[in-house]
């Protein structure tokens, strides 16, 4: 996040939602805990786990007989990273039982899931696996024509059918093309939200074409939410989660805003982990997510 924050030009936003300059050598007063709590309000982690992290801090305060905020620095840090963790589970890495793995990756329209479905293909392969690419989102022409461009960048093979297909078809022919020598499927989706009903059957029949094939444990529902869409990330996740059981996060467009709370809010809500951030519109722009240093980086 460190890097992230380097990289957003407004430095005004920088101090505006870092809690570097909060825990400062001052004592403690009033004003202390509810400037904490607007700055994490601010930060998008949300009214009610500002208020339930800052009451948790101040409980602590009293009964260690704390005076100074820079003494709550790590103790918050310790809180905020076992938030994290409890939700983190097995750490950022994908893992399948099985020989064939599936990613889908959910989300709105312009959250960023074809780019990562390449970045995430990218990246697994260099890793070593073996990855095939579906273009599960047979809705929108240009989707098709977008992830097969980013294919042929990674160097990796796309599963496609004329638009207007049937997106469970993709997926199914994808993991049968992987079946004999084995690999990951990687899925991007639909993600249009004005016939939602209709989404979320959508990719309930992905989901369930697939359980032919593989096992629970080897499909990984994935969210990918667009991090400048604050608490209105909720909101997705809980729709999609009706759809398929949410197995992790990845957020994206990291380089664009300071805000670091809807990792918070999420993971607290959800409990799933962040695999990754997107950090750029590049294929190398995609990063494995760290609690610890995401908590760090946040502190200051
Ligand atoms: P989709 O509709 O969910 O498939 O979203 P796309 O993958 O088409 O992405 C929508 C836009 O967001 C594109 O212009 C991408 O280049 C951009 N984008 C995706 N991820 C990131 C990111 O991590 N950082 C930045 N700056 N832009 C991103």
């Amino acid at each position: 996040l460190k890097k992230v924050f380097d990289k957003v030009k407004d430095v005004k936003a920088r101090w505006e939602y870092g809690l570097w300059n909060i825990f400062s050598d001052e004592p403690i007063t009033d004003q202390f805990f509810e400037r904490l709590e607007e700055h994490l309000i601010a930060g998008d982690v949300g009214v009610g786990l500002s208020e339930s992290l800052v009451k948790g801090l101040r409980e602590f305060a009293i009964s260690a007989k704390i005076s100074r905020a820079s003494d709550l620095r790590a103790h918050f840090a310790s809180m905020l990273k076992d938030m994290l963790s409890q939700a983190q589970g097995s750490g950022s890495s994908l893992k399948f039982s099985g020989p064939v793995g599936l990613v889908l990756l959910i989300g709105v329209n312009g959250s960023g899931k074809t780019t990562t479905a390449a970045k995430l293909a990218r990246l697994l392969k260099e890793e070593g696996r073996n990855v095939v690419l579906a273009a599960a989102d047979t809705f929108r022409a240009a989707a098709i024509d977008q992830l097969k461009v980013w294919g042929k960048r990674a160097g990796v093979r796309v599963i496609a059918q004329e638009p207007g297909g049937d997106s469970a078809a993709v997926v199914y022919d994808a993991i049968q093309s992987i079946k004999a020598v084995g690999g990951i499927v990687i899925a991007d989706t639909a993600g249009r939200l004005h016939t939602k009903h209709n989404l979320m059957e959508e990719l309930s029949k992905i989901y369930r074409v697939a359980l032919k094939d593989l096992s629970p444990d080897d499909i990984c529902p994935i969210l990918v939410v667009d991090a400048i869409t604050g608490q209105n990330a909720l909101a997705q996740a809980k729709a999609f989660n009706g759809a398929m059981p949410l197995k992790g996060l990845i957020l994206t467009k990291f380089d664009h805003t300071a805000k670091g709370g809807t990792i918070l809010a999420m993971t607290s809500e959800l409990n799933v982990p962040v695999l990754y951030v997107g950090v750029g519109e590049g294929m190398e722009d995609l990063e494995p997510f760290s609690c610890d240093s995401f908590v760090e980086d946040l502190l200051g």
